[in-house]
């Protein structure tokens, strides 16, 4: 009966999705956990884990500026994952892209795989782990750069310290990228939302701009949007986005 109802959502899914041409993704760390990487509310996800701190704290910028050295430690421990190669998710999405129909993935996650998948437009509202600057001269350094680093990563320039174009709690979204959200969003006529909790604001607020025709919500934990959609699959991301038929 379950894998019946299954069986009809992906068959829905892939009826709108050939009846739509301005989607939208918006999706959190669930994308990704396919390619191996935890993400942070699952059961055997980071938050879930015992650290010294907890990581809400640790990946905060009062944080980052009070300990910088505790941060970097936690950073490189857990959140860098230098090996993770795009699922079927992120490359099913670039190819929807390629064919004109998808528009934007707008996504949380920092592990820069949309692109690595071909992805052209994609909305970081959290920024990349790819993008490093340093806070006084703006020199740019990829990630190799944090990753070789001993300690807090110094600026070869001018010996500034080097910090993640990631947005820490407390620090605000960047404001063009906010405002192509919010443009893509309210111009779509299917919104997918996957793999992501809604429980990070003003992020998970960013889906109310959508008043389009198909709201789809692909989660394995229930979601506060869940009652609001038109086509809902409890699942992982792949089993739904590998049944996905572009034509
Ligand atoms: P979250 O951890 O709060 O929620 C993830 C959600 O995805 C959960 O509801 C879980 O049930 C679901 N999920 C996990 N694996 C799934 C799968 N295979 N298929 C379908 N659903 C799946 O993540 P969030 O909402 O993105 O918020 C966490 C914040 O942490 C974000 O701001 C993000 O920037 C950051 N983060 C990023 C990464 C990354 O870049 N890969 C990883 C961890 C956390």
């Amino acid at each position: 009966m379950a894998n019946e109802r299954f069986e009809e959502s992906i068959k829905r899914l892939n009826d709108a999705i050939a009846a739509c041409d301005s989607i939208v993704f918006f999706g959190g760390a669930g994308v990704s956990t396919e390619s191996g990487i935890p993400d942070f509310r699952s059961v055997d996800g980071l938050y879930n884990q015992k650290y010294k701190y907890p990581p809400e704290t640790i990946i905060s910028h009062s944080f980052y500026m009070r300990n910088p050295s505790e941060f970097y430690r936690f950073y490189k421990d857990k959140m860098l994952y230098l090996d993770a190669k795009p699922n079927v998710t992120h490359e099913k999405l670039a190819e929807l892209e390629k064919m004109g129909k998808l528009k934007a993935v707008v996504t949380q996650n920092i592990d820069g795989l949309h692109q690595l998948a071909g992805s052209k437009e994609v909305l970081e509202l959290h920024g990349s782990v790819h993008r490093n600057y340093c806070t006084r001269c703006r020199k740019f350094f990829d990630l190799k750069y944090i990753v070789q680093s001993e300690d807090v990563p110094i600026c070869d320039a001018c010996g500034g310290t080097v910090k993640p174009d990631v947005v820490l709690y407390e620090e605000g979204l960047d404001q063009d990228i906010l405002s192509r959200t919010v443009a893509r969003i309210s111009q779509a006529d299917m919104l997918i939302i996957g793999g992501t909790s809604l429980a990070v604001y003003p992020a998970a607020g960013l889906i109310d701009y959508f008043s389009g025709k198909y709201l789809v919500v692909v989660n394995m934990a229930p979601t506060p949007r869940d009652q609001h959609a038109d086509i809902l699959v409890h699942g992982k991301l792949g089993e739904v986005f590998s049944k996905i038929t572009i034509s």
